[in-house]
């Protein structure tokens, strides 16, 4: 089957970066596009009107907890002040030494159901799936991986320690320790990788994950990295999100986070750090004696920035301009809800303007090229996040042609300031159409969302038995406005 779109303008991939093709052509076959230029004289079976249509290639998010995102549903503008504004802290840990984080309340299946098929809609089609919640269920995930008919980077996460609370310590942080099982959840996931990379025509690749930097002891992050490099797969772990990691492992270690890492040999081009926020030269670190940047810069590695999460608790990193200039690759994660590219891309283009102080910085360009290209090298990929010949038939068509958009100028920065995913027409992963004129082609979106209501009103009902306080959801977490 050949599929021929035409007539819109299509953001092409040319040597070395994106171009801006009006009305030019792009023609696919099977999961491959074949060609992408001005005129196509071969013969196609069928034709995609794009007339006042943008073409882009579908966004590649390197780091998203695919759910409904529950807890995070609760906490915005609220929760505690001792996390230092950290978000998941208030609902991922578990409720006493043996108990089930909040979120755990969720019925996972609806829950993991919906965020897959958000991302849909939202235009990505390739995703960094890092578990869901603070719990894991590999084959769930994989099911719904398959279901979703996306490129998902997907393995059960190890941790060498877990969080808790519970009222007798008045609710704070506690971790438990216990390398071993981090080491038994390695192994796990190494049999996961080795069962299922490559799987659903290559749309499920295998990853190393430790959920996070902190609860990991520097044996289990080195054994990781290990066997990231065997596999031949990339590392990713939760890293410098919340600010006392840093303070914590200077203490401990006597050097910066990213210090320790390149001095364990942690880093590299197959390294993925989700946010890396806190690093020296941060104003909230208090550090300007080494220089991080220029180490995660000269290793290759990947920062997954997902500027939304953290805007909404009220710190960025500083500043997106500053990682581009110590050639750090930087990639995009949608994070948490809604996982919308768009959003993500347009409030870190703002950030990144006020940040630096210089309305020059967070360019349009240099933000699509983080959701698109970027996130193909984090995955060390030439075929994704471009449309060009012989990259994969990953497709997203926008309507540019309404009032939200209005006259065009810059394609990209219209795209970056101006759109909404409303505007997401179509989206095709791998050849094969997962949204069309807007309606989800592989799910009952009516059913979809009803299971994510679902997940949350469990949540919410279930909420004083999960918390360490005994309280409910809605005094943990005022609404905004009182009923009427
Ligand atoms: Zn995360």
């Amino acid at each position: 089957m050949i599929t021929l779109i035409s007539g819109g303008t299509i953001i092409a991939y040319k040597d070395g970066g994106h171009r801006v093709l009006k009305d030019g052509v792009l023609v696919f076959e099977g999961d491959r596009i074949i060609h992408v230029g001005t005129a196509y004289d071969g013969k196609v079976d069928q034709t995609i009107n794009a007339a006042g249509k943008l073409v882009i290639p579908g966004f590649v998010s390197t780091h998203a907890h695919v759910n409904a995102h529950e807890g995070s549903r609760l906490i915005t503008d609220l929760g505690r002040r001792d996390v230092m504004r950290s978000g998941f802290l208030n609902y991922t840990p578990n409720n006493g030494i043996d108990g089930r984080p909040v979120v755990a309340a969720a019925s996972a299946e609806h829950s993991i159901r919906f965020g897959f098929a958000q991302l849909i809609r939202n235009g990505v089609t390739t995703v960094l799936s890092f578990g869901a919640g603070s719990r894991d269920d590999p084959k769930l995930m994989t099911d719904l991986a398959d279901e979703s008919g996306l490129r998902v980077y997907y393995a059960p996460q190890a941790t060498g320690a877990e969080n808790y609370f519970d009222k007798d310590h008045q609710g704070r942080l506690q971790p438990i320790w216990n390398e071993a099982v981090g080491f038994e959840q390695l192994e796990r996931a190494v049999r996961y990788v080795e069962d299922h990379h490559g799987k659903f025509d290559g749309r499920l690749q295998g990853l190393i994950l430790v959920r996070n930097f902190i609860l990991a002891t520097v044996p289990l992050m080195r054994r990781a990295k290990e066997y990231a490099d065997r596999l031949g797969v990339q590392f990713s772990t939760h890293f410098c999100e919340q600010l006392f990691e840093f303070h914590e492992t200077v203490r401990t270690h006597g050097m910066t986070p990213v210090d320790l890492m390149e001095a364990e040999g942690l880093l590299g081009p197959n390294v993925i750090l989700a946010h890396c926020v806190y690093i020296a030269g941060h104003s909230s670190t208090t550090w300007e004696y080494s220089n991080d940047l220029e180490k995660l810069g000269r290793t290759g590695s990947v920062v997954a920035h997902a500027p939304v999460a953290y805007l909404r608790r009220g710190y960025n990193l500083e500043g997106f301009e500053r990682y581009l200039a110590h050639n750090v690759t930087m990639s995009m994660g949608t994070d948490v809800m809604p996982h919308d590219m768009l959003g993500e891309m347009r409030s870190g283009a703002l950030a990144a303007k006020l940040i630096g102080k210089n309305h020059e910085a967070g360019t349009s360009a240099s933000f699509f090229d983080a959701a698109t290209l970027g996130g193909a090298k984090a995955f060390g990929r030439t075929d994704i996040g471009r449309l060009s010949a012989g990259a994969k038939a990953d497709i997203v068509i926008l309507d540019f042609d309404n009032m939200q958009i209005g006259p065009v100028y810059d394609p990209i920065r219209s795209l970056v300031h101006l759109a909404t995913p409303h505007l997401i027409e179509t989206v095709i992963c791998d050849g094969k159409t997962l949204m069309s004129d807007g309606v989800l082609t592989g799910y009952d979106e009516r059913s979809v969302v009803e299971g994510g209501k679902r997940s949350l009103q469990q949540v919410v009902d279930q909420f004083p038995e999960r918390h360490w306080s005994g309280k409910s959801a809605a005094e943990c977490f005022p609404v905004s406005y009182a009923a009427w």
